[in-house]
């Protein structure tokens, strides 16, 4: 792969393929290394939610506002990767009343339709709704497929001349006279690296943000976070139904096909690589899950799979500073704050939210390169929107890696 190109990203999650695709509609040819498979950390590793943004409301209304922009915008560019599902959030005699009200206010200043609907009516269509649920709330969130999404972006950015490669790790990066110049690249059996050689490399490494960022002597302080995810055999599910609460462990299943998928826990992790993957977290997704939907306590556990959040873990310095571009999401101009140019990094977000991040990443790459081109990426409809033949070999050429349980003990694999 001995290349020079205009700019590398490295990371082939959704945000990572999100800004290739967007620069290459800028017509800057770029190239993008991912070390597994596509979508092989956070990306693939998620319920799989196109939030609405209601769950961000109360605590978090920018990202809310975010959540709900991009919902729209996902739903035009890229319906065949999301199933529009909608979803409720729901209150049970033990949830606070107040905030039932207070989420239906903050939804509203949000932009967000949330309207409450009469429970006795949706349990007639929906009987799996807890018997006890007291008051519902209808809001627009939805399902995505992330596989097919990053694939979608994939075949875009070879449509305009650039490349995605996969089990293409990068060991080093390039500095030269401090500006970064490139990467050197290592391939599973190899012996020896490639070298790719770039005017701007980009960091879309979530979790791994900061060992990449070291390879260039710059420190990004990350706090990985880990939140487990339990897969029931359970068709009936059809909606997103959220727990009416404040955000706590286990207050999300999601219907994907035939199954409901739990979630989630939150546990900062040292190593996104190595943590535990707890007994106690299963057991109590499964047990909070059932307080919503009571058959999911008796459902069959088909499996269970952790992700681990690229939660930026920055002083409120760099925020006050403005290199955060909001505090969903965090862009580092490493030029600026390290003295180390030709290097961004972007971190945090959701993947409901790539798109905004790639284009917020977009916008800057092409400021530092010279290159006056707007962004096109809310507009454009991805590829296999109208011709579904023209994501079927990209799908299988990419082929995701099967559940952590049933891969070689390879530990950046499990
Ligand atoms: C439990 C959980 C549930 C979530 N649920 C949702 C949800 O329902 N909806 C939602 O919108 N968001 C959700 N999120 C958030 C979402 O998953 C992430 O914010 C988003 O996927 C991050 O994408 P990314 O591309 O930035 O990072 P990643 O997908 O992690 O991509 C980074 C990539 O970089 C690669 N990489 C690392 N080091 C190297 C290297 N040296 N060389 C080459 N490649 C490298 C990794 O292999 C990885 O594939 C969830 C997150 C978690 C943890």
């Amino acid at each position: 792969m001995n290349r020079e190109t205009d700019v590398l990203v490295v990371g082939g999650g959704a945000t990572g393929v999100g800004v290739a695709r967007d620069l290459g509609l800028r017509g800057v040819e770029t190239v993008v290394v991912e070390r597994n498979g596509l979508t092989g950390g956070a990306t693939g590793n998620t319920h799989g939610v196109l939030h609405s943004g209601a769950r961000y409301a109360t605590s978090d209304p920018e990202s809310a506002r975010e959540c709900i922009a991009e919902n729209e915008v996902l739903r035009e560019v890229a319906p065949h990767c999301i199933d529009p599902t909608g979803g409720f959030f729901a209150q049970l005699p033990e949830d606070d009343d107040g905030y039932f009200e207070r989420l239906r206010n903050r939804c509203r200043d949000c932009g967000i339709v949330a309207e409450p609907v009469d429970v006795e009516s949706v349990r007639r269509d929906r009987p799996y709704l807890s018997p006890e649920t007291e008051r519902l709330l209808r809001v627009p969130d939805a399902v995505v497929h992330p596989f097919p999404l990053a694939v979608a972006n994939a075949v875009d950015v070879r449509e305009h001349g650039g490349a995605v490669h996969t089990d293409a790790e990068v060991v080093d990066l390039l500095v030269d006279g401090g500006e970064v110049t490139g990467a050197e690249i290592r391939r599973p059996g190899a012996t020896g690296t490639e070298t790719v050689r770039a005017d701007h490399v980009v960091n879309a490494t979530g979790a791994w943000a900061g060992e990449v960022g070291s390879l260039a002597d710059v420190e990004i302080p990350m706090r990985p976070s880990k939140g487990a995810m339990v897969v029931v055999d359970y068709p009936p599910v059809d909606a997103v139904v959220n727990r009416a609460r404040p955000a706590t462990d286990g207050d999300i299943v999601v219907p994907h096909d035939s199954t409901a998928v739990l979630g989630t826990t939150s546990e900062a992790v040292d190593d996104p690589d190595e943590y535990p993957k707890e007994e106690w977290e299963v057991d109590l997704l499964v047990e909070k899950a059932g307080e919503m939907v009571p058959d999911l306590q008796t459902a069959p556990v088909v499996r269970s799979y952790w992700g681990v959040r690229p939660l930026f873990g920055g002083e409120a310095s760099e925020f006050e500073a403005g290199r955060s571009v909001t505090r969903g999401y965090t862009l580092l101009d490493h030029g600026e704050r390290d003295g180390v140019s030709g290097f961004t990094t972007i971190v945090g977000g959701k993947l409901t939210t790539y798109r905004l991040m790639a284009e917020s990443v977009a916008d800057h790459v092409c400021e530092r390169l010279g290159v006056d081109a707007p962004c096109r990426t809310a507009a454009e409809p991805l590829p296999g929107r109208d011709d579904p033949d023209a994501l079927r070999s990209a799908l299988s050429e990419f082929e995701p890696l099967p559940p952590a349980e049933e891969r070689p003990s390879d530990a950046r694999r499990s």
